[in-house]
């Protein structure tokens, strides 16, 4: 009798643990959910709301605007926006964001040989990689590709890359041991209300993006007056006189409207003298012409100058070209682009001990006056005459202007460029010149502004 009450006590001690263990599971779990939607909830169209996470720096970062259907959330990282799935959100939000909590990393990216993934940042030592990239970003079909240096610095390296399914192949770019893969969403486009241009002439239209980085700068062109202009890539060509409207499409559906009128050319050719425009020099101590950065055996870069990478401008240019070449079967891709001054001293130094400085002087610049300084120029595919008369390198001289690039050291050009024929050695200056170099016969850009390109020692 003794023994069965004290069990029984027993056994009552243990159930109203259990319940309280349950109370407790129950009371916790109900804490995260409601915690965690009423987050969500909070963040409002246009609200701002932190999300924190120490190991996966991706979520440390502010809510800005979470659409109509709460389907996409689109929130800061630095200084970009980036654009992904709620559900995504929400699947985590179960859980108490704080500082703590480590239930929050990104496995969609998938480990490979030789490479490991910290941060969010894929570490690696592979030439090429192949990841998984999480849904929010192969949806969009685009992505930005970023390399991070040493001093934490974000550089474009690939800008608009097509991603037609999950898998991402990545090339290991020398320079950068961390890279950043993002999706930046267009929310709208902004261009010049109005161009008046005369028969015969060609004027490039001026589109602004919002937000500037945004990843898809693709618009198209329609709607207007064949008979007035032709628009290819963005360049307007007058036909004859006459009034039309351009209406512009960005990705987002956004639309602008260009108005656009054609002058009759005037009969009467008055003689006026084309000035050749001059070189100036900025208070940066670059020289340019009519907006357009010199550089050559006359005019050299600061030493200081360094814009880090290849720029914007030469990426997005680079990569619409690259679209197009790939849907001809062109494989182009860029084998050096930027060079520091630092980096030109020792590559021209080895030419100089391997076949003395005057033959160096034919294919290497001295440092300064390389233009892979300037973040404008590339050597596509294969820097060596090898690369003439192959068909990259017809269809690359053959269409580059269409995108804003030159052959900036052509064929039968070496008295005014100071180099031999590259024809791997690309360099933009945007649609509009180098349509007028194009149409005078894609001369060099010194024989075309009447400039020397010369050492003075
Ligand atoms: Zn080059």
């Amino acid at each position: 009798m003794r023994r069965r009450k004290r069990r029984l006590r027993i056994d009552r001690v243990l159930i109203c643990l259990l319940i309280l263990v349950g109370l407790i599971c129950i009371v916790r779990f109900t804490i995260y959910t409601i915690y965690g939607f009423k987050i969500l909830n909070q963040a409002k169209k246009g609200e701002t709301v932190k999300l924190y996470h120490d190991n996966a720096n991706l979520w440390k970062s502010t809510v800005k605007y979470i659409n109509e259907n709460m389907d996409e959330i689109t929130y800061t990282y630095r200084n970009y926006t980036v654009t992904m799935d709620s559900s995504y959100f929400k699947k985590n939000m179960n859980v108490k964001p704080s500082t703590e909590n480590k239930k929050i990393t990104n496995t969609e990216f998938l480990k490979q040989k030789g490479l490991y993934i910290k941060n969010n940042n894929i570490m690696g030592i592979a030439s090429k990689i192949k990841l998984k990239l999480p849904h929010y970003l192969y949806k969009n079909g685009y992505v930005d590709l970023y390399g991070i240096d040493e001093n934490g610095n974000y550089l474009l390296l690939e800008s608009r890359k097509k991603v037609d399914d999950k898998y991402f192949t990545l090339n290991i770019y020398e320079n950068y041991s961390n890279y950043f893969i993002t999706y930046v969403k267009l929310e709208s486009i902004k261009t010049t209300q109005s161009y008046t241009l005369t028969e015969g002439e060609t004027k490039e239209i001026k589109v602004e993006f919002n937000p500037s980085n945004a990843t898809n700068k693709k618009v198209t062109y329609s709607g207007y007056d064949e008979s007035v202009i032709t628009v290819e890539h963005g360049l307007i060509k007058a036909l004859k006189a006459g009034k039309t409207t351009v209406k512009i499409k960005g990705n987002d559906m956004s639309i602008a409207k260009v108005k656009v009128i054609v002058e009759k050319k005037k009969e009467k050719k008055e003689e006026k003298k084309e000035e050749k425009p001059k070189v100036t020099q900025g208070e940066d101590g670059i020289y340019y012409i009519d907006g357009i950065m010199i550089v050559n055996k006359s005019y050299p870069l600061p030493d200081t100058y360094n814009p880090g990478g290849l720029l914007p401008e030469f990426m997005n240019a680079f990569n619409e070209m690259l679209g197009d070449a790939t849907s001809d079967g062109i494989k182009l891709w860029i084998q050096s682009g930027y060079r520091s001054y630092d980096y030109q001293v020792g590559l021209y130094d080895m030419y100089v001990r391997q076949d003395g400085r005057d033959t160096a002087d034919t294919y290497s610049a001295r440092p300064g006056y390389s233009e892979h300084q300037s973040g404008l120029a590339a050597d596509i595919n294969n820097p060596s005459s090898s690369f003439n008369g192959t068909s990259e390198a017809i269809w690359l001289k053959e269409n580059c202007y269409k995108y804003g690039f030159i052959i900036r050291f052509p064929e039968g050009e070496e008295e005014y460029t100071g180099y031999k024929y590259e024809s791997w050695h690309i360099r933009y200056v945007g649609k509009e010149l180098s349509n007028k170099i194009h149409e005078a016969g894609d001369i060099s850009l010194e024989k075309y502004y009447g400039i020397e390109s010369k050492y003075s020692n």
